[in-house]
């Protein structure tokens, strides 16, 4: 029999969503209900990690916004949550 473990956060829990670089793991986080940036350099090397138009950081942006406008909805008919694997 195969088990897991998991964890599982209600949508409304999460504070921030961190950036970390690829190169260097250097973050930075934006709170939410805060303007995600779209364009960032990375705080540890200065790599560039977002810029204006790219795909990801439209997607940084458009999550950002949708977390934001989750917290804001005072009637909600159900909790939103996202489960996460947990290393074994
Ligand atoms: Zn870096």
């Amino acid at each position: 029999m195969t088990t897991r473990r998991t964890i599982t956060i209600d949508v409304e829990d999460i504070p921030a969503l961190e950036v970390r670089c690829g190169n260097c793991a250097g973050l930075v986080s934006f709170p939410v209900g805060h303007q995600a940036a779209d364009f960032l350099k990375c705080p540890g090397c200065g790599q560039s990690l977002l810029e204006v138009g790219s795909a990801s950081s439209m997607t940084l942006v458009q999550i950002a916004a949708a977390l934001a406008k989750w917290k804001s909805i005072t009637q909600k008919k159900f909790a939103l949550t996202v489960t996460l694997d947990l290393p074994s």
